[in-house]
């Protein structure tokens, strides 16, 4: 075989090699090659079969720019260090193709390369960790939706969603700082005010403290209408980008800042596209905020906050509305207090100088009885009116609390249908009574139940003619059976709780259904003509209703024009749970209206203290008709004489004091204190009077030490049936 022949068996062999070989003997001179060197590097075959040397070679790879001065450098220091076989190196060309080195000594000293294009392993190692870090960036951006999203739920905290945000987009965009802003008022008098913002720790460290504190301060200010770019933003919906911030004419004067870069300001729409606020972010990276990768989840970001900042909006303005009703109703509820203690002490007058002549009865003309009867009468419905609204204002303020007791609902039905017979009897009516056998003691209010069944017992008797019927009936009911009854509203009934249910029924003229809607509400009434023939104030009904409620219980009713009504009253049935008070208590104030009319003559001593001359004037007639000896204190400051005077001795004490608690200078309760309080006075039982009967004034008279308390417009007999049980009580213990 010539070696003509061996050169290009060889030569076909190196071409089917896939790695460029060059071979360099002890010389250093190129002596083998294969094609694929040539092409590497754009080297003609003819040049390299002259056999270069390997200096020559690498400076004319160096010299078209395949590789770079130290990169050829790089490849000779490997050599002279060390000469095993083996060693690689990687070589990035300027164009683009990756080499792998490696060298191998020959067993005569020679030196053979073969360089390896690993261009497409190297991209797909590329491609590879630029997937993961798509996919991680991906990640991120669901996480942040999923977390968006939860905080909107979740979150009442406008502020929390907001810095959630921020937090995801400055990172993301690189931010330097960003802050959410929500814009208040109306027209021209807007404001941006900030609802959370963020400066990056890195852009404090950079920059001054006085500037950043500049910029928080302008911030937490307000941004007025105006001023800056935000409210081209505001105006058009549309994102604005300022690429040099710093320079832009209209930037704010405190962020008029070298620090400050491209700017991007975001709108953030209400529901129905409003901009209801801005988002501004900074950005350090040289890309453009408009192409940043992110412009999806800004999206997502403006228009969560937009719900969250809308949602709030309407819970503040819901809470201002709320507080403003409440104020509304405190407001109207203390004008009907105040109203009702103005009204009553008139009333006190009429009501008792009216008793007062009649009282005297012998010495009046048949007239004047009659005109005397009038005048009681009329003021009595004006104090029922009165008192009625009270109740109904009280209730409605919530300042009404039940005094839950255990009561059994035959004694009470028995003792309503009693208090009503009167009236029954006058128009012949038949009055009957059913209670449930299985009903015997309820949890009940027992007054406010009784006020319930008098109201319902009144109207039946009220509106039923001339020997017809009213019956009362007390039944145990379960809340489905209320289903056929027509409801004033759709307070919640439990289908499946046992209420007590009160019920009236009356042969009366019934209810047109035309004017079933009227019912339970106040001064409703069906027939409201002015010449209508029935009295009543329309507030029995509508008292009723929210007493019923107030026990967690309703109403409804069932009545046909001209045949007669059916009130039922619901009132669950709460299970015993409470220590429940002496029955003896619960009965007392009742009593003592039934005490006999005082008419002995005694020489006992009542000093009164009131300082409005009615009063004066009503009390000591009373008093001295009863055969008491009135003295007479006309204010607290007198009284506070009396009571400090030393001539005063135990022998010249009064048996006892009226004494009436709104005075002015010194208040009743004061100079209730300091008679208690004193070693002499002290002895003397004291009866405190209100005008007021609002709840707590009973309690508060009696701890400022008062033995008793009344409530003007005063009943004579509870009067001196008070009276007489202190005066009593003190023989027996003196
Ligand atoms: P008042 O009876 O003081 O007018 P209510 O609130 O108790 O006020 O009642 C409101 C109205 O409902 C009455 O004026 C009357 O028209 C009607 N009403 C109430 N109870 C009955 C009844 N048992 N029968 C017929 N109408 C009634």
């Amino acid at each position: 075989m010539d070696i003509q022949q061996l050169r290009e068996e060889q030569e076909l062999i190196l071409s089917q090699v896939d790695n460029a070989i060059a071979l360099f003997d002890r010389s250093q001179h190129l002596v083998l090659f294969n094609q694929k060197l040539a092409q590497m590097w754009g080297l003609s075959i003819s040049y390299l079969r002259e056999q270069p040397h390997f200096t020559e070679v690498f400076t004319s790879v160096v010299k078209q720019r395949y590789w770079s001065r130290s990169q050829y450098k790089q490849l000779r220091e490997i050599m002279e260090t060390a000469d095993n076989k083996g060693l690689v190196l990687d070589v990035e060309q300027a164009n683009g193709v990756y080499l792998e080195v490696s060298t191998t000594v020959t067993s005569n000293g020679g030196r053979l390369f073969t360089f390896r294009d690993v261009t497409r392993d190297r991209q797909a190692l590329l491609d590879a960790a630029w997937m993961q870090a798509n996919l991680n960036a991906e990640v991120k951006r669901l996480r942040f939706l999923l977390g968006l999203n939860e905080r909107l739920q979740n979150s009442e905290n406008l502020q929390e969603i907001a810095q959630f945000a921020l937090n995801y987009l400055m990172s993301a965009m690189n931010s330097a700082f960003g802050d959410v802003k929500v814009i208040n008022g109306e027209g021209e008098e807007r404001q941006a005010a900030v609802l959370s913002n963020h400066i990056s720790s890195q852009f404090i460290a950079t920059y001054d403290p006085p500037e950043i504190d500049r910029m928080s301060e302008m911030l937490t200010e307000g941004i007025p209408y105006g001023e800056g770019l935000l409210w081209s933003v505001v105006e058009t919906g549309k994102p604005l980008f300022v690429e040099d911030y710093y320079q832009h004419p209209q930037a704010v004067a405190a962020f008029h800042h070298p620090g400050i870069g491209q700017l991007g300001i975001f709108p953030i729409p209400a529901t129905d596209g409003k901009i209801i606020g801005v988002l501004t972010l900074e950005s350090r990276s040289l890309q453009k905020l408009q192409k940043a990768p992110h412009q999806d989840m800004l999206l997502a970001a403006c228009r969560a906050l937009g719900v969250a900042i809308e949602r709030a909006q309407a819970q503040d303005n819901l809470r201002r509305m709320n507080e403003y009703l409440e104020r509304a109703s405190q407001l109207k509820s203390e004008f009907l207090a105040s109203m009702s203690h103005e009204l009553r002490t008139p009333l006190n007058s009429i009501l008792g100088f009216s008793d007062l002549l009649l009282r005297q009865g012998k010495s009046l003309k048949e007239r004047q009885v009659n005109y005397a009867t009038a005048i009681y009468n009329s003021g009595k419905h004006l104090l029922d009116l009165i008192n009625d609204i009270l109740d109904l204002s009280k209730i409605e303020a919530g300042k009404t609390q039940l005094d839950l007791q255990m009561v059994s609902v035959h004694a009470l039905c028995h003792d309503c249908l009693a208090m009503i017979q009167p009236r029954a009897d006058k128009k012949r009516l038949t009055l009957s009574v059913e209670v449930d056998a299985s009903l015997n003691k309820a949890l009940l209010d027992e007054r406010r139940t009784r006020q319930i069944l008098v109201n319902l017992l009144s109207n039946a008797v009220k509106f039923t003619p001339e020997a017809g019927s009213v019956k009362l009936v007390g039944r145990l009911a379960y809340g489905s059976q209320i289903t056929g009854d027509y409801r004033p509203d759709r307070s919640a009934i439990n289908t499946s709780t046992p209420y007590l249910c009160l019920e009236v029924q009356d042969s009366g003229i019934g209810i047109p259904e035309s004017k079933w809607h009227l019912l339970f509400h106040p001064f409703q009434q069906v027939d409201s003509s002015l010449t209508r023939r029935h009295d009543g104030t329309g507030l029995g009904l509508a008292l009723t209703k929210r007493l019923a409620e107030l026990h967690g219980g309703t109403v409804s009713f069932q009545s046909t024009e001209g045949v007669g009504s059916t009130f039922r009253v619901w009132l669950p049935l709460t299970e015993m749970r409470h220590s429940f008070k002496s029955q003896s208590e619960a009965t007392e104030s009742q009593n003592a209206r039934e005490q006999p009319k005082q008419e002995s003559v005694n020489a006992q001593r009542v000093l009164v203290v009131e300082d409005q001359p009615y009063n004066q004037a009503l009390i000591s007639e009373m008093l001295e008709l009863s055969g008491y000896a009135v003295e007479l204190i006309c204010d607290g400051g007198s009284m506070m004489s009396a009571i400090s005077s030393p001539l005063v001795t135990p022998q010249n004490l009064p048996d006892l004091i009226l004494m009436d608690i709104q005075l002015p200078e010194v208040d009743g309760l004061e100079l209730i204190g300091q008679l208690k309080a004193h070693s002499v006075w002290q002895q003397v039982p004291v009866v405190a009077i209100t005008a007021m009967a609002m709840p707590g004034d009973r309690d508060r008279c009696l701890a400022a030490g008062a033995d008793a308390y009344l409530t003007k417009p005063l009943d004579l007999d509870k009067v001196i049936a008070t009276l007489k049980s202190l005066l009593d009580a003190d023989v027996v213990s003196g």
